[in-house]
């Protein structure tokens, strides 16, 4: 059976990497906690003493109400839940809507998909006021900060002037001061100051560089076979071998979350041969266990798409074994 092992020193180093930017981390564990699997991540995590993390929903946010003291539900429903969930408010509509008396205000400093416009901060801040909201958290998010550019700072500069904004508002009300949070992984090492929090995701997971990979993925051998000279293998035997041959068929597809490939694709240890099926790939040699990949940053040059996409569709199937290591095979 394919294991997905979760390497739990270098989710460590990670954390710490992250905590000597700003020790104040909101873990974003949304999507199956990037495909990691909730459970065994959100373990991990308060382990490590994280006390507050992201999620994308109620449902995330009922499967970890017990590891942690504060829970942010980006996309939250309008009815009261837990005490230590805050629903973000995406937009006035919803903060109109809404029930629950803990909530993070999310401002649109520029990325134009969720948040509350400047000009309808007054308007928010009394609603807030005259509904009686506790409001814990005040964030943004950026669009660019994975590129050089000025977008970053300008949605920063804004993000500051609106801080300024509520905290007034705040000490004239006699409301708690709310705490403030804005660099995702790739702004942490971009910006001046941090503010109060950061929320990182995919730096925690080791998605980018600089930070050490946590999945990786093997698979078992389930048959051993030779091809032969000028033998296809695979669906339309899109791989014809030129030579003969050892091949192993693995026992995960593109049913387990792989991205599907047409023309091989390149393993830790060897490559994939011809096109991927469902529940299978087809290797070349001859193996009884293959590392599909243990390190992300790797195995998605294979392919048009990014970190992110590869690990969050990991199917919740695979059976997660949490690993601890300080061998430099996994550095
Ligand atoms: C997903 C997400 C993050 C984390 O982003 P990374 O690029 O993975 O660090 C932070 N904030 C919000 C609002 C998000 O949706």
């Amino acid at each position: 059976m394919a294991t997905i092992y979760l390497n739990k020193t270098n989710l460590f180093y990670n954390l710490q990497k992250i905590s000597s930017i700003n020790p104040n981390i909101i873990a974003v564990i949304k999507d199956n906690a990037y495909g990691h699997g909730i459970i065994s991540i959100s373990k991990l995590l308060k382990e490590y003493g994280i006390k507050k993390v992201c999620v994308r929903n109620i449902d995330e946010a009922n499967l970890v109400r017990g590891f942690f003291e504060e829970i942010l539900i980006f996309n939250p429903p309008t009815n009261r839940g837990a005490i230590n969930f805050s629903y973000t408010i995406n937009s006035l509509t919803q903060l109109k809507k809404n029930r629950h008396p803990y909530i993070h205000l999310k401002i649109d400093t520029g990325f134009r998909r969720n948040g509350i416009l400047e000009n309808e901060l007054d308007e928010a801040l009394d609603l807030m006021k005259k509904k009686e909201f506790e409001l814990r958290g005040v964030f943004s998010h950026f669009c660019c900060a994975d590129e050089f550019g000025c977008d970053t700072f300008i949605q920063y500069d804004k993000f500051l002037k609106i801080k300024e904004k509520i905290v007034k508002f705040c000490k004239e009300s006699k409301l708690k001061i709310p705490y403030f949070h804005i660099a995702n992984s790739a702004a942490l090492n971009k910006l001046p100051h941090t503010l109060d929090y950061v929320r990182p995701g995919i730096a925690i997971y080791g998605g980018i560089d600089g930070y050490k990979p946590v999945m990786s993925l093997e698979a078992d051998v389930v048959s051993v076979r030779v091809l032969d000279e000028k033998e296809g293998c695979g669906y339309n035997k899109t791989f014809m071998s030129d030579e003969k041959i050892k091949i192993s068929t693995l026992d995960v597809g593109y049913a387990d979350g792989i991205p599907y490939f047409r023309n091989g694709c390149k393993l830790k240890d060897t490559i994939a041969l011809g096109k991927i099926s469902m529940d299978y790939m087809i290797v070349k040699g001859e193996f009884k266990k293959v590392i599909i990949f243990d390190d992300v940053k790797e195995f998605v040059k294979n392919f048009d798409t990014i970190t992110y996409d590869i690990l969050v569709k990991m199917s919740p199937r695979i059976k997660r074994k949490i690993i601890e290591t300080n061998n430099s095979f996994w550095a």
